[in-house]
C-alpha cells in the first residue's frame, strides 16, 4: 500500500488509456508514475461491455485485494483501474486471480 507524499492518503492505481500506469491520490488527486506498461489486447472503446480486457504484460507488481475468483477457488486477486478519458465517467476496476489468471471487470454496485 502506497500513501501520498502530501496528504497521506491512500493512493489507488491507475492505468491512463495509452497504458501509463500511476499510482493517484484518492484525496488530493496527486499522481505519481510507476515503471512498467500495461498492453491491453483489445481497444477498449470496440470493447463490449461484457467482455473482458486481457493483460499480457505479467512483469508489473500490482496491488492484491480479496476478490472471489468466478473460476476457481481463489479469494486474491490483483487489481487496477483503467482511466476512460471522459472525465465524468469513473474508471472502471479489473481484477486478476493471482492463482488461474482469470481476468474480470469490477461492475460496481
Ligand atoms: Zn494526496
Ligand atoms: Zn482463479
Amino acid at each position: 500500500m502506497q500513501f501520498c507524499e502530501k496528504c497521506n492518503a491512500m493512493m489507488v492505481p491507475v492505468t491512463e488509456e495509452d497504458g501509463t500506469r500511476a499510482l493517484k491520490c484518492r484525496s488530493c488527486g496527486n499522481t505519481k508514475t510507476i515503471g512498467g506498461h500495461l498492453t491491453v489486447s483489445q481497444d477498449l472503446e470496440k470493447t463490449p461491455r461484457d467482455k473482458i480486457i486481457i493483460v499480457e504484460e505479467d512483469s508489473i507488481p500490482m496491488p492484491t485485494i480479496k476478490a472471489a475468483c468466478p473460476k476457481c477457488d481463489n479469494n486474491v486477486a490483483y487489481y487496477w483501474t483503467l482511466q476512460t478519458r471522459r472525465g465524468d465517467e469513473g474508471a472502471t476496476e479489473f481484477y486478476r486471480c493471482t492463482k488461474c489468471k482469470h481476468t474480470w471487470r469490477n461492475y460496481g454496485g
